[in-house]
């Protein structure tokens, strides 16, 4: 007898066979009573979920953040309670617009999402590598991410419909700024920051709130790949992250990250010459100084990759006592937007899923059946499945209310225009650059907007312009001596080969 564990259907029931159809005579044909046969190929056909329509292609680890330095006075949220407090996390970092296939080294802004799993609930901080976005209005969310995508009759993506859209949103230039930069290319989720992007709050025991920056800055220092390091790397590897990410993992080498965050008194807000709750501003720094507040450290692998982040859901709706949201529209927005993506994308229960679920706090709601109910909420007593109820099921508990929200003002539709506000903090980045960051930066504009028609280029110009005279004349003349080097000779198969 073997000593190797038997094998069984998904019911549970010894096997006979996994490799010989049950036949009628030695010829066939196959009997439809052979169900473990129509099992295996049924659960091959459904081993795909959809894939997340933004940030498909992904890297994750499992880790811990350590509190090292003492933010009570800002917040009470537990995991921030003591110095030395630990809490487990699970990471995600991704690229936006390609799909679950992409290479890891392309041109992209980085996903950088984590879960905290709290003794108060799971708080996610679902970031980005950046510190602003390309928008400050949800509405424009989705138009956006369509411009990313592929085009619908071509089935290619479309420079001219990202710089077309970029041209009638030109606070976008920020976000495109460093998308073009070096940061464009990490050359691993390791060596690139993590933000928060959005403004939000923290409130202490008090009930005093502040607005709040999240930056979770890389120890292992920025490395990046410039367009033809990257591309000499994809034609050799698709999956330079993965195996970056994983082999350093297995190697002890684990990665750590800073946890700094920027704070801003709540009637501050409104005091600047930006919008602070605007995610296409930064809050900078001489005026609102980095905050140490711990470590992040990275140092496992998942057990199964699809299991803990395929199946990773990150929204920015899920805060703790002690953190919560700000008026920044975009956040508002994918408050909303991201749970029903991991509803539609997972299913109903898809907190339920190990990579989801809470470690170290009971989950106690009255939410019942549908897919995935794979749990018992029946609270030791099986008639409370509504509330109230007199059976002692779970009650709410009013201590954790966070302060109310100040508003003055009527609710209207506001239309943030663009200014010339907009063009300051872009204009502080281009003026930080050395000389060859900037060569870099025009070259990389001319190979990303080469494709685009005459009109679209000129509408950038003008965005590029009003940052700042030398950005516009730098990436002009690189996209004409772009035009001027391309060989216009198309290949056929007479055309002599060089030797
Ligand atoms: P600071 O000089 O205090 O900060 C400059 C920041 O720029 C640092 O955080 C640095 O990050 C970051 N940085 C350096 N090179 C790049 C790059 N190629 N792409 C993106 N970020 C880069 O000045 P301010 O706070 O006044 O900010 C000036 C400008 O710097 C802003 O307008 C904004 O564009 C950019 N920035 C500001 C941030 C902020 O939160 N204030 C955060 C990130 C960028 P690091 O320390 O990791 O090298």
């Amino acid at each position: 007898m073997s000593r190797k564990p038997r094998q069984t259907t998904t019911a549970g029931a010894p096997v006979p066979t996994n490799e010989t159809t049950l036949t009628a005579g030695k010829l066939g044909p196959s009997l439809l009573q052979d169900y473990q046969l129509i099992e295996k190929l049924s659960h091959q056909n459904r081993e795909r979920i959809p894939e997340r329509v933004v940030h498909a292609k992904g890297w994750g680890a499992q880790g811990t953040f350590t509190v090292t330095h003492d933010i009570t006075k800002y917040t009470c949220a537990d995991l921030f309670s003591e110095v030395g407090k630990k809490t487990e996390v699970l990471s995600r970092w991704s690229t936006v617009a390609g799909e679950s296939g992409a290479a890891d080294t392309e041109r992209d802004v980085r996903g950088f999402s984590l879960k905290f799993y709290t003794a108060e609930g799971n708080w996610d901080m679902v970031g980005n590598n950046t510190p602003v976005f390309f928008v400050r209005d949800a509405y424009k969310f989705p138009d956006f991410i369509r411009t990313q995508k592929r085009h619908p009759k071509t089935n290619l993506r479309s420079p001219e419909a990202m710089f077309d859209f970029w041209a009638a949103q030109p606070e976008s230039v920020h976000q495109v700024t460093i998308l073009m930069s070096d940061r464009g290319i990490p050359t691993t989720p390791m060596h690139m920051n993590g933000y928060g992007s959005h403004t939000f709050s923290m409130y202490n025991k008090q009930g005093e709130r502040f607005w709040v920056k999240f930056h979770f800055k890389t120890q292992q220092g920025h490395k990046h790949y410039t367009n033809e390091e990257s591309e000499k790397l994809i034609g050799k590897t698709r999956e330079a992250y993965q195996e970056a990410l994983y082999n350093a993992i297995e190697e002890g080498k684990y990665p750590k990250w800073t946890l700094y965050i920027q704070v801003m008194p709540e009637t501050e807000a409104g005091q600047q010459d930006y919008n602070p709750f605007d995610v296409t501003k930064v809050w900078p720094h001489k005026d609102y100084p980095l905050i140490e507040v711990g470590e992040l450290e990275m140092n496992k692998n998942p057990e199964n990759y699809f299991q803990m982040i395929e199946n990773a859901a990150f929204s920015p709706s899920n805060v703790v006592p002690g953190i919560s949201f700000s008026p920044d529209k975009m956040l508002q927005g994918r408050i909303f937007a991201y749970a029903d993506a991991h509803r539609y994308r997972l299913g109903t229960h898809y907190e339920a899923l190990p990579a989801n679920h809470p470690k170290n706090a009971k989950v106690n709601h009255y939410h019942k059946d549908g897919a995935m109910r794979f749990f018992t909420n029946d609270f030791d007593n099986r008639d409370a499945y509504y509330e109230p109820n007199q059976y002692n099921g779970p009650v709410a508990d009013e201590s954790v209310k966070e302060p109310p929200l100040k508003i003055d003002g009527d609710a209207d539709r506001y239309n943030q225009k663009t200014t010339d506000a907009d063009f300051v903090q872009p204009r502080a980045l281009f003026e930080m650059f050395s000389d060859e960051q900037k060569s870099r930066l025009y070259a990389n504009y001319a190979a990303a907007m080469g494709p685009c028609s005459d009109e679209v280029k000129e509408r950038w110009y003008k965005v590029l312009k009003r940052v700042h005279p030398d950005y516009e004349a730098g990436v002009r003349n690189a996209v004409n001596k772009l035009d001027t080097d391309v060989n216009t000779v198309p290949i056929t198969d007479d055309t002599p080969l060089e030797d």
